[in-house]
């Protein structure tokens, strides 16, 4: 299978009926930017900045920052790689930060909130990003954004050190794609406005999900409890993407079911344009998706729909069946 999947990799992730698929693999160290020529992704759809300011026992500098992400860009040659912007609290918790002692973390003081009160991280680390990219294309994305006034004063901060940059005197980016993460069902919901200015929406569909069901990602109980494919969660992620089509906002998917082929299949289907996943997964992925046409994996979705099914993965795995092989 490896060697089928290598020859793959030259090859687009384009459905029979024509539609192109962008697949993109998630990082978080420089050691997986290897992976993104062996897979054959497209770029990096998450870089996850965590890991960084996890495995010290103080705050990175901007310096030590900048000069990472300036590495991770350069051994990307090019490829288009969404920053994300740090996701600390609820499971991830910094040793030199003080830990805040919440009853429910995951929805707690985290992620863009904590940049938002305290913005001085945010800012060094845009700081960085900027420097690191040194007039190359940037783009930043911010996770857990959860309604329009967080999207707007978050990217506040972008352009304000893009100026600040500049009258500094040093070269900044001709083009800073500014994104969002859809990590709430509240943002699915978010004015036109929110759709009209943000440059791209990537779906974090690990959080999404357990905020949809309510069913904690850590808890092993309930995490398998409900399916991906259940029909109310794909009818929600369809009318995510209805949202963003109306104002031609590019959409992605960057939770681990982009990387499940089927789950990635119904995604793709339903009008997410980019799918980032694990490395390892972007061959099994693309070759499913050469091998179907996503109007009809479509159609079928909503034929499950219409039969009333809570899930449309009995539809989905028989239809598949029948493939020629
Ligand atoms: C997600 O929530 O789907 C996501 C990609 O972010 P993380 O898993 O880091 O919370
Ligand atoms: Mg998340």
């Amino acid at each position: 299978a490896q060697k089928r999947y290598a020859s793959l990799r030259g090859l687009p992730a384009q459905g029979l009926c024509g539609t192109v698929v962008s697949l993109q693999m998630n990082a978080g160290l420089m050691a997986d930017l290897p992976s993104l020529e062996g897979s054959g992704a497209d770029g990096v759809g998450l870089f996850r900045t965590e890991l960084q300011f996890l495995v010290r026992n103080q705050m990175p500098k901007r310096a030590e920052l900048a000069a990472l992400y300036a590495r991770v860009m350069d051994a990307a040659k090019g490829k288009r790689i969404a920053f994300r912007t740090l996701d600390i609290g609820s499971d991830k918790v910094l040793p030199y930060m003080k830990p805040n002692d919440e009853p429910n973390p995951a929805m707690g003081w985290r992620a863009i909130r904590v940049g938002l009160d305290k913005p001085g991280v945010l800012r060094m680390q845009v700081q960085a990003l900027l420097r690191a990219a040194n007039g190359r294309p940037l783009t930043i994305m911010f996770p857990f954004i959860t309604e329009l006034g967080e999207f707007t004063q978050a990217r506040g901060h972008v352009l304000r050190e893009i100026h600040r940059e500049r009258s500094l005197g040093h070269v900044v980016p001709e083009k800073v794609e500014i994104g969002a993460m859809c990590e709430t069902p509240s943002l699915a919901y978010a004015p036109q406005a929110f759709f009209e200015l943000v440059d791209f929406v990537s779906i974090g569909g690990n959080d999404l999900k357990q905020f949809f069901f309510a069913a904690d990602r850590e808890n092993e109980r309930v995490r398998r409890r409900y399916d991906t494919l259940n029909l109310s969660f794909l009818s929600f992620l369809q009318q995510i993407a209805q949202r963003c089509a109306a104002s031609n906002t590019p959409l992605s998917f960057c939770g681990e079911d982009a990387g499940r082929p089927v789950e990635a299949l119904a995604l793709a289907a339903l009008g997410v344009q980019g799918l980032s996943m694990r490395p390892a997964s972007v061959g099994p992925v693309k070759a499913l998706i050469r091998r179907v046409n996503l109007h009809e994996i479509r159609a079928v979705i909503e034929a499950a729909r219409d039969s009333g099914a809570e899930s449309a993965r009995p539809a989905l795995m028989d239809y598949l069946a029948g493939l020629p092989q």
